[in-house]
């Protein structure tokens, strides 16, 4: 921190923002002198701020242990072991749901009122990658060691922050290591805890990967589907002539990948991974193709995704016409959605978002919106605010095998984390505790 993010001038704006975020009406502004009597709670997020700074080693190597336990989606459990270590060693009432989620609660003084501090256990590799953390000066290197192993790393570091200076919140903290957020884990682990505590939700905030320049408050709807093509299969050479599945999939393809999407609102589709047959002197039985589509507006999602009907349908039509022989079968196909994620946006006048911009004004941060998909959809799309930022610090190479991380500057990050959390519970005065 400059010296210049000491000032008294500073130091009042983010007591304002930590005395009148909570759960009563927001404190008029001719009310601000009596905000001075409470400075008190101020040398506490002081202390936590501080130990960011001193606790340096500690973060980085914590990061490097998580990032070394392997955390496919769906096989989370080992990486979620060792993060209710951390929790339970800071005094967070520890659990786990069914789902799989870690979830460790900090109790403030209005039990009525939940916020949420998450970050995704799972990465996108499969099992056996090597995750080994390679470290060559201040740069780590492994898969998932910026997303997450640098959101989770944070969520351990904030909890423990607090812990050390002894702040008690106004509304109670949950902090949260999710599962399922990467790919076809369709976000699981953020609908069971929206779906769990959803009456006294009252703000999300996600933490992802590195960066603090953008801060996602709009919520991308995406549908992941998969298309399988299936007939009855033969010999390449004696049974030539009758439908092939692979044919018929790459004949819709080629349809589907000529519809045209607007700029705006900007439509994507992706055709990411595509597989099928058993040999390449076999007529394959089987062919399958997964397509990714995203959406600003959740109608083209749905003209998308009927258009991709039709093409597979009009795929399958021409492979059948075009086979000679049709005695052993006909191709039979099917499309299943795998994953849906409704849009959804944070109000301009929303108390979390006033948190956060008086957090970036204190760190000295600036940080524009932006739309994405994240564990955030789940609580915008229900009206519950919700943000996902990174947790600070500079990564790179995200789902590739070259991922890296370099934590000089992290403390401005876990700085922001942390107030914008602070703000968005409320703080105790200390003579409550
Ligand atoms: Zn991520």
């Amino acid at each position: 921190m400059t010296p210049a993010h000491d000032s008294p001038l500073k130091w009042l704006a983010v007591s304002v923002i930590l005395l009148t975020m909570p759960t009563r009406p927001v404190v008029p502004f001719s009310a601000r002198p009596a905000v001075f009597s409470q400075f008190p709670g101020n040398s506490q997020v002081r202390t936590a701020l501080e130990w960011f700074d001193s606790h340096r080693a500690w973060i980085d190597d914590e990061q490097a242990r998580l990032t070394e336990i392997p955390a496919p989606t769906f096989q989370e459990s080992d990486r979620a072991a060792a993060v209710k270590v951390l929790f339970s060693a800071v005094g967070l009432e520890v659990s786990t749901d069914k789902v799989g989620n870690v979830i460790g609660l900090l109790r403030g003084t209005n039990e009525k009122e939940i916020v949420v501090l998450s970050a995704h256990l799972d990465t996108v590799f499969p099992a056996g990658t090597d995750v080994t953390v390679h470290r060559e000066k201040n740069r780590m290197s492994a898969p998932g060691i910026s997303d997450n192993g640098a959101g989770l790393a944070a969520l351990v570091a904030v909890a423990r922050a607090i812990h050390e200076a002894r702040i008690r919140p106004q509304r109670n903290i949950l902090f949260i290591a999710d599962v399922g957020e990467e790919g076809e884990g369709n976000l699981r682990g953020m609908r069971a805890i929206v779906d769990a505590y959803r009456d006294r939700l009252k703000a999300v905030v996600v933490l992802d990967g590195s960066s603090i320049d953008h801060v996602t408050t709009k919520a991308l709807a995406s549908r992941r589907v998969e298309v399988v093509i299936a007939g009855p299969g033969g010999h390449s050479w004696s049974d030539f002539g009758i439908p092939n599945p692979i044919n018929a999939l790459v004949r819709g393809s080629v349809r589907f990948i000529n519809t045209r999407v607007p700029a705006s609102p900007r439509t994507t589709f992706n055709l990411g991974q595509i597989e099928g047959g058993t040999s390449i002197n076999s007529i394959p039985h089987q062919a399958r193709l997964k397509v990714d589509m995203r959406s600003e507006g959740e109608d083209e999602l749905i003209r998308l995704e009927a258009a991709l009907r039709d093409c597979i349908s009009n795929g399958v039509r021409d492979e059948m016409e075009s086979s000679r022989d049709r005695s052993k079968g006909k191709l039979e196909w099917k499309l299943e959605v795998l994953g849906s994620r409704p849009g959804g946006e944070l109000g301009p006048n929303s108390h979390l978002l006033a948190a956060l911009r008086a957090a970036d004004e204190f760190v000295g941060n600036q940080s524009r919106l932006e739309r994405a998909s994240t564990d955030a959809n789940i609580p915008l799309s229900l009206g519950i605010e919700a943000v996902s930022i990174g947790a600070g610090g500079n990564g790179g190479g995200a789902h590739s095998l070259k991922e890296w991380y370099e934590s000089d500057g992290r403390e401005v990050g876990l700085k922001r984390v942390l107030l914008t959390l602070m703000g968005a519970t409320g703080m105790a005065e200390e003579k409550s505790r």
